[in-house]
């Protein structure tokens, strides 16, 4: 049976409109949940922009929070009642899923950007048209959706929604890229560009490692300020043109990680890196663009550059973690987040373009 839903329908143009669209039952392995909640992170802004090859109309939204209402064939792990927070799509069966990288599996595109079930059917349609939905297993931009359990959390009943969201992509990412890729000591001197979700959360992980130096570098002062509350010891406001100079009076760095995806900025945070420094880049720069970097650095200084997805986080293990943190007061989310009621989500989507809002939440109200 088909349900009727009001979801954000995105065209060209990078407008949504809230519209009535129809939401199919459960297939295999999937859940319908009610939304209580939904994050707005970069991603969805490219694939808005057309930087991700995103068919319109479209549903988006990759930072759900809600409640099951109904299972589809072959669900076990969750009941109707659950409350869960949905994080990115991957196939739990590949290489990379069984070895607990499900960033990396072999149907990421697919089960992500594809815009359909792998068995080509379209969860949501427009007066009954199938759209692009099924967005990272999930489309959550919407009042009801149907999503993956694969990389589905449980979520317990007292943790707001809306602090929530960001845990399942932005926060995940800065997180897992700086405790498990770059894992930062006490004395390491470390080095975050782009004071974005993502690297608010890389200098909030930092500081939970009590580490010496975090440095944090964004065009924007409130930026940098902010950084500095979650625990960044130094900032840098600069433009990638006078950014050298400063980095050497502070570093060099034994880790960074670029949010950016700004050419220049990379080249720049590379030639900062200590010997056997690593520079992780979890930014996303428009296609065709190139590194300017000397290998003998990489090969005489032993130094490392590496790019991640999501921070190489298994989300199953990593948000209870994150959970924890947060439960004991060593995760200020509250200082990112800025809610918006759903029917105000073009206001959101300028406000995280134009910067003026770190995380924008949507909140679906029933
Ligand atoms: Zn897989
Ligand atoms: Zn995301």
């Amino acid at each position: 049976m088909v349900m009727k839903i009001q979801a954000a329908v995105a065209r060209k143009g990078a407008i949504v409109d809230i519209e009535t669209c129809e939401l199919s039952e459960p297939a295999a392995r999937e859940v319908r949940v009610r939304l209580e909640a939904c994050g707005i992170c970069h991603t969805d802004l490219l694939a808005l922009g057309g930087q991700l090859g995103t068919k319109m109309p479209a549903v988006l939204g990759h930072e759900g929070v809600g409640r099951i209402e109904a299972l589809g064939d072959g669900v076990v792990d969750f009941a109707v009642g659950d409350r869960v927070l949905m994080s990115f799509g991957a196939c739990g069966c590949c290489a990379a899923c069984e070895s607990h990288d499900p960033a990396y599996c072999d149907a990421a595109f697919a089960l992500n950007f594809a815009g359909r079930r792998r068995n080509g059917s379209a969860p949501m349609s427009l007066g009954g048209r199938p759209i692009t939905s099924h967005f990272f297993s999930q489309s959550s931009f919407a009042t009801h959706t149907l999503a993956s359990t694969q990389n589905m959390v449980r979520l317990p009943e007292d943790l707001p929604p809306e602090l929530m969201a960001p845990l399942a992509c932005g926060v995940q990412t800065g997180m897992s890229a700086m405790l498990k890729v770059l894992n930062p000591q006490r004395h390491s001197r470390v080095a975050v560009f782009g004071c974005g979700t993502v690297g608010l959360a890389a200098v909030m992980a930092a500081a939970l490692r009590e580490c010496e130096r975090i440095v944090a570098v964004d065009l924007k002062p409130q930026r940098t300020d902010l950084a500095r509350e979650l625990g960044a010891t130094h900032a840098v406001v600069s433009d990638s043109h006078s950014l050298q100079e400063q980095l050497l009076a502070l570093g060099p760095f034994d880790a960074a990680i670029d949010c950016t995806g700004n050419v220049p900025v990379i080249e720049q945070a590379f030639q900062s890196l200590a010997i056997r420094g690593q520079l992780v880049c979890a930014g996303v720069t428009p296609p065709g663009r190139k590194l300017n970097i000397c290998p003998r650095e990489l090969v005489f200084g032993g130094r490392q550059l590496r790019g991640t997805v999501e921070g190489d986080a298994h989300p199953r293990t990593f948000i209870p973690e994150m959970i924890d943190h947060y439960r004991k007061g060593r995760l200020p989310l509250e200082k990112l987040v800025r809610v918006y009621p759903f029917a105000e989500v073009n206001q959101a989507i300028a406000d995280l373009s134009s910067g003026v809002t770190i995380k924008p939440v949507l909140k679906m109200s029933h």
